[in-house]
């Protein structure tokens, strides 16, 4: 008996949360957290406490009581029994918290396996945002790597890494009883890496799979034109050739492939990349694993951004341990202010304050994220701050982005290419427009059982 059970991640864009049972294994594919966790309930300073367990989830029914699963901390105040847990591994597919939000909950016997260079970014943000990308404490915390095949119990799986808005991002040929099944986790097949994807597919396609889990994200949407990333970087390159005066551009810190976007059209246009310390610690971290990556020391193309703090002399001990390693490469904002034109700045929305001090003139700012929410949904908030500040500053607002998804067109070749049996929509809002390119599509209802 092969069966999938989905707790997340079925007729929603993230939180996917998939339990395979096969014989007597007992596996996870990713443990996330869903974007709009606890909204109807929680809001601004009202959240559930850091320190309590599950019982105020429980109570609003937003994790499911599955028992032999969590931790017996978790569980104290709960009606769920602790049990000794059942499951026998839970895969990580990447590091976005709507694949891996979850983990903290877990019970702490049951091994995690993930990417080796995903735990290594988890390290560097909890490290650098203490409260967030906490992992959990796991007894027993498995790295894999793209085509290393692992077993847990009598499955094997087969990771293969594929191309996202952040690195070490990785689909699965699971082989069970039942045959084949892949699970796509997040991917694209436009930017610098789709090579890691094409190999993905293929590899999947040979599997001649049972059943296909394939992310959706973009279904819904067929945007107006499918930009890829070489094109975002011929969009901020132009928009920093037109400019007289400072250009700002903020991206998410966990997209690599955006940093080096930016990185190349400072570059073409005879600019330094400007980052702040903490994107700074990121990238150098991130250079074992990722060689592409500029020496943030050494490259003359890069300054590291140090804000006014306590003392207002950009001396040491106004920054954090982690940060003064970069000081030899140090720009401050009087520095800048004298020729803001040899300069292309990463800004954060936490780091406006900024603008008061380097006081642009004839600016531009170049907005580069929708993370995963789709135009216009999540970031309103958000965004009528930047345009505020923006307006304030009188610096011109341009947009350059591409998705972290597969367009519709993608997901309909990759569908037809790997030729699944069963198909079985995730990560999405529409998972009925998936009967477009596929006969037998089975749609998961959150916590039922779909036998396969
Ligand atoms: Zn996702
Ligand atoms: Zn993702």
């Amino acid at each position: 008996m092969t069966s999938l059970t989905f707790y997340g991640g079925a007729g929603e864009i993230g939180g996917n949360k998939i339990l395979l049972e096969d014989k007597d294994a007992k596996i996870y594919l990713d443990f996330g957290q869903e974007f709009n966790f606890g909204e109807e309930y929680f809001w601004e300073y009202l959240q559930p406490r850091g320190a309590n367990g599950l019982e105020v989830y429980f109570e609003f029914g937003l994790l499911p009581e599955v028992e032999k699963l969590y931790s017996r901390k978790k569980l104290e105040r709960t009606k769920l029994k602790y049990q000794e847990p059942d499951v026998d591994g839970v895969i990580i597919s990447h590091i976005h918290s709507d694949h891996m939000g979850h983990l903290p909950f877990l019970d702490e016997g049951i091994p995690v396996y993930m990417g080796h260079g995903t735990h290594k970014l988890a390290e560097i943000y909890h490290k650098l945002y203490p409260s967030f990308f906490n992992i959990g404490t796991h007894s027993s915390i498995t790295h894999f790597r793209s085509r290393e095949k692992f077993k847990v119990k009598h499955l094997e799986v087969e990771p293969i890494h594929v191309e996202h808005s952040a690195p070490g991002a990785y689909g699965f040929i699971i082989k069970t009883s039942k045959g084949n099944i892949v699970y796509t986790g997040d991917f694209r097949i436009h930017g610098p890496r789709k090579d890691m994807t094409e190999e993905f597919i293929k590899k999947a396609k040979e599997a001649k799979p049972y059943a296909l889990i394939c992310e959706g994200t973009r279904m819904e949407q067929e945007s107006e034109h499918n930009f890829t990333e070489k094109e975002v970087e011929e969009r901020v390159s132009g928009i920093v050739s037109g400019s007289k005066g400072l250009v700002f551009g903020y991206f998410a810190m966990s997209n690599i492939d955006r940093f080096m976007s930016f990185y190349r059209a400072a570059k073409e246009n005879g600019r330094m990349l400007v980052i702040d310390t903490r994107l700074a610690y990121v990238v150098q971290e991130m250079r074992e694993k990722i060689p592409v990556l500029p020496d943030v020391m050494k490259d003359r193309n890069i300054r590291v951004y140090y804000r006014l703090a306590k003392s207002c002399t950009f001396t040491e001990k106004d920054y954090y341990v982690w940060e003064r390693e970069f000081m030899e490469n140090m720009v401050t904002y009087e520095e800048i202010k004298k020729n803001p034109s040899e300069y292309l700045v990463h800004l954060n929305f936490n780091r406006l304050i900024e603008l008061v001090y380097l006081q642009p003139s004839e600016a531009d700012f170049i907005y580069s994220s929708s993370e995963h929410f789709l135009e216009g949904e999540g970031n309103e908030e958000e965004r009528k701050r930047w345009e505020a500040w923006m307006k304030h500053f009188g610096i011109k607002f341009h947009k350059a982005h591409c998705s972290g998804h597969a367009s519709k067109k993608d997901l309909e070749r990759v569908i037809k290419e790997i030729n699944p049996e069963v198909l079985i929509p995730v990560h999405t809002n529409v998972p009925e427009a998936f009967k477009e390119f596929h006969s037998n599509v089975k749609i998961p209802t959150k916590g039922e059982r779909l036998e396969l």
